[in-house]
């Protein structure tokens, strides 16, 4: 029951990507691929907050980090140190009986035997590992000379290119990189909306340090990732911190922490913070022979930094600020008459659309020109619809369900038709009480700036 109740919240989630414009499926028109998603104009601007706002504090409000942008695609040879080409697979396992194929860790299990979670049959394959790489050439010939992988992951180019960012940036240990980028892995089943694609983008640190320093650190960049996320309106309550235990880790990893949200389809994963030790520098140092050690003054010698990466997925921060806004509730309407009201209540920061800007009358050339002077003014600093059709409730209620968090309305007090104390002021009205307050129109600009801020 309460599954169903759940997964029909996702269904009405799912719809209202679609009619707003935040998500749509990959190659819509024919027939979709598995997988790949597109974000349209509410959606992008909706990730572009969020990476944006990730960069500013992870990058420009930090001393001790800087950022860069590697290629998706890199040497081979990358994939070989990394230990990707060996082992970055999943166990695949077929069902005999509907054909169907999934990931052996995920089904479900009963008295030690897997059973096919889509007709119940325990009649499986034995499992074969699957790598999730995605492959290519470069060049006209398809050899493996030239074969390439699309990246499964940020994280390699910023050890590759350490030493370079070291140099040229003059940091000192600790430091990070970041680095914002696509990242493609072939799920053998791609669920739950975007929550697993094959295509999706990654927001990653690698935070390098002193070894003695790395436990300690990771337990920072818990706290700091934590108040992130409450800082783009996702509630501490509603993130679980699963504390993973040395049996499930990496094997080099001294310490794990797995974020998950409570999506309506399940608590999931949103972020890892993993403490690597020295394994990432160690294996390209050795497959490469290139010196990407860091010479510590204190000690005189030269050692390998320890590092702390902090990952998180943007495609899937989004989907958790997407379910975390939707709202539906039951109001009054103009009439009288009772309905619902759908509301994405996001944060202001991470909002789409910041403001709506509406002339109350689209006949009134004084009122339409007033409106698209204010409109023009704001829209250099922030995101702005500017719309003059229907009636006032229902444009306030289009921006309601894209989730902006205010509105301007040009009445006819701006103009003076009112008397002269409202001359020069507007409506402005709050999606989450939805109440009004007259506001100078000299003061829109501040009180905005610093409510998105
Ligand atoms: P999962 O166990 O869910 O497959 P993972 O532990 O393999 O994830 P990481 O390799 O730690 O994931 O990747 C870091 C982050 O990248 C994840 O926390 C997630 O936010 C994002 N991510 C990973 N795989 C996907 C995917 N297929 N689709 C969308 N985002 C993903």
């Amino acid at each position: 029951m309460v599954k169903e109740k759940h997964s029909a919240r996702m269904e009405r989630i799912v719809s209202l990507c679609k009619r707003r414009g935040f998500i749509f499926q990959s190659s819509e028109i024919y027939g979709g691929l598995n997988g790949f998603w597109d974000y349209g104009p509410l959606g992008v601007e909706l990730k572009r907050n969020l990476k944006d706002f990730w960069w500013r504090r992870n990058v420009r409000e930090r001393e001790d980090m800087v950022g860069m942008d590697g290629s998706i695609i890199m040497n081979r040879r990358v994939w070989q140190a990394s230990g990707h080409e060996e082992t970055f697979s999943d166990p695949l396992v077929d069902c005999r009986v509907c054909n169907t194929r999934h990931r052996a860790d995920q089904l479900p299990e009963r008295d030690g035997k897997k059973y096919c979670s889509h007709c119940g049959s325990s009649n499986l394959t034995a499992p074969r590992a699957f790598n999730l790489m995605f492959k290519s050439h470069t060049g006209p010939l398809e050899d493996d000379d030239n074969l390439v992988y699309l990246r499964p992951e940020t994280a390699q180019a910023m050890f590759v290119q350490f030493r370079n960012v070291l140099d040229t940036s003059r940091q000192k240990l600790p430091f990070g990189i970041a680095q914002i980028g696509k990242a493609f892995r072939n799920e053998i089943n791609p669920r739950n909306y975007t929550f697993r694609s094959r295509e999706f983008e990654q927001m990653e640190i690698e935070y390098f340090c002193h070894a003695e320093d790395g436990l300690r650190l990771t337990d920072e960049w818990l706290k700091e990732r934590l108040k992130f996320y409450e800082d783009i309106g996702i509630p501490r309550s509603k993130i679980t911190i699963k504390d993973i235990p040395e049996s499930e880790r990496a094997f080099y990893s001294k310490k794990t922490y797995d974020l998950e949200y409570e999506f309506p389809f399940g608590v999931s994963e949103l972020e890892g913070i993993a403490y690597r030790t020295d394994y990432d520098l160690s294996r390209h140092i050795e497959h490469s022979g290139k010196p990407l050690e860091y010479f510590d003054e204190a000690a005189g010698r030269k050692i390998i930094p320890h590092v702390v990466e902090p990952s998180a997925g943007v495609d899937r921060t989004a989907l958790a600020l997407i379910c975390e806004a939707f709202d539906e509730e039951t109001v009054t309407g103009d009439k009288g008459q009772t309905e619902t009201r759908t509301v994405l209540r996001f944060h202001p920061r991470m909002a789409p659309i910041k403001c709506g800007v509406f002339p109350l009358l689209k006949n009134k050339p004084d009122l339409v020109a007033k409106a698209r002077g204010i409109a023009a003014t704001l829209r250099p600093h922030m995101q702005i619809f500017y719309d003059e059709t229907g009636a006032i409730g229902r444009r306030y209620r289009r921006q309601d369900e894209a989730g902006t968090p205010f509105c301007v309305t040009v009445d006819f007090d701006p103009l003076g038709e009112n008397g002269p104390t409202h001359k020069e002021t507007v409506t402005l009205r709050h999606r989450d009480a939805m109440t009004q307050e007259r506001v100078p129109i000299s003061e829109l600009l501040p009180r905005l700036m610093a409510a998105t801020l």
